[in-house]
């Protein structure tokens, strides 16, 4: 099946907004095996709406159109498809409710266009939206089809999840399974070429994503049972981990804290959190998880140097940010709140020119034995505070599997 995507909206022309909505659409085909041959935008004018539809049409089995399915005059999508098949529009009655019944929920007033959202070809059947007013359109006609999507991406990702997937899985007949693998520790370069034996391989796919708690490989498998696609991924998943052994922490909807927190529950051991870079938000993370009270005693999260003060550290030690305050900061802060484990992070942040790399000091004090990490990322100030706390809880898994 041949797939193609038209983009509509002035606004996309003018390099107001991004097309964000192609490169979804064009990973979810990926997903599904749909080879997608071209993507095209257009604007608000009908008659290059028109022509492009019409080429489209002639070159590819489906077509997939985003946005312009508004109440406005310039919201022209469903008069161009009208146009190109040569059908009549008309108010449909049961799409009209709906959008009637939209407006009522959100006590807002109808107005008399927003009836042009309820209007359907013969050859078309409306799309469920429960988060907007404009229905989509799935249209059969003479071997091809066209299916429409509105434009805000909050509205067309929850249509296309629902209604447009699914249709397009059991046209291509396959049950499509994803699997990812979370690692921590190395770089998307490093990652990528471990593993480059099996990029590009066609069944299962392996693609790479950096995400604030590492570098994530997504596994994906097509076969024409669930059986077979989990065998699909059961086999790449244990010829990935040979590879990427302790740098694996978890699967899919695993978090690091949530790993953390199972691993002090079941060893029956509590924790206590000093902070003097990320600002509270190791201290967040894990009180975020369901039954924190069970294994979090307290935290410190310390401004600036003087505050270090709360924990009785010298001020010989409370001088430099380095690997042996947050050492002291880790024991200070595990007796104070009478903890099995303190865990502490310091850091700096570091400008040369453009560039800004953080340095993280974390230390951990498990029942007196000191393990200590250091780590220096690249980047945002915003993502070095994040993969900081996300270090941390990555060391703290490693010494409670040890501990
Ligand atoms: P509405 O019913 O809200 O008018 P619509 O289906 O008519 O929706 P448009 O009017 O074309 O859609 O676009 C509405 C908004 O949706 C745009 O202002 C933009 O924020 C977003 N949008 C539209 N197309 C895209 C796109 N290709 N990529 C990302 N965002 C888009």
């Amino acid at each position: 099946m041949r797939a193609e995507i038209i983009a509509s909206g002035t606004e996309l022309l003018l390099g107001e907004i991004s097309d964000t909505n192609t490169s979804f659409i064009a990973g979810q085909l990926a997903l599904l095996g749909i080879d997608l041959y071209y993507a095209s935008i257009v604007g608000d004018n009908f008659e290059r709406f028109a022509e492009t539809l019409r080429q489209a049409m002639k070159r590819s089995d489906i077509v997939f159109i985003t946005g312009g399915l508004g109440p406005t005059k310039g919201d022209i999508t469903r008069e161009v498809i009208a146009g190109v098949l040569g059908e009549k529009m008309e108010v449909d009655g049961e799409l009209k409710q709906q959008i009637v019944g939209y407006f009522e929920r959100m006590h807002l007033q109808m107005t008399e266009n927003n009836l042009k959202q309820a209007a359907l070809i013969t050859s078309a059947t409306g799309i469920p939206n429960p988060l907007g007013t404009a229905p989509g359109w799935w249209v059969e006609k003479a071997g091809k089809t066209i299916v429409c999507l509105p434009g805000p991406p909050a509205e067309m990702q929850p249509m296309w999840a629902r209604e447009v997937f699914p249709r397009l899985e059991k046209k291509g007949g396959a049950i499509i399974l994803s699997r990812n693998l979370k690692t921590w520790g190395l770089s998307e370069a490093a990652v990528d070429q471990l593993v480059s034996p099996f990029m590009g391989l066609p069944n299962p796919t392996l693609a790479l994503y950096a995400r604030p708690d590492g570098i994530r490989m997504r596994i994906t498998a097509k076969a024409d049972s669930r059986e077979k696609a989990l065998y699909l991924i059961q086999q790449r998943e244990t010829e990935l981990r040979d590879l990427l052994k302790e740098h694996i922490w978890g699967i899919d909807d695993e978090t690091l804290e949530t790993a953390v927190a199972r691993l002090l529950m079941e060893k029956h051991l509590t924790i206590a959190v000093a902070e003097s870079f990320t600002g509270g938000l190791l201290s967040y993370t894990l009180s975020s998880v369901a039954e924190s009270a069970r294994f979090f005693t307290g935290s410190i999260i310390l401004p600036d140097r003087k505050a270090l003060a709360y924990l009785e550290i010298s001020p010989f030690v409370a001088g430099q940010t380095s690997i042996k305050s947050a050492s002291f900061m880790a024991s200070a802060v595990r007796e104070k709140f009478g903890a099995d484990l303190g865990v502490a992070i310091d850091g700096s942040i570091e400008n040369a020119g453009e560039a800004v790399t953080c340095t993280a000091y974390i230390a951990i004090d498990m029942r007196n034995e000191a393990n200590n990490v250091t780590g220096a990322y690249p980047g945002r100030p915003y993502l070095l505070v994040r993969r900081s706390a996300m270090h941390a809880l990555f060391s703290l898994r490693a010494a409670l599997l040890k501990a």
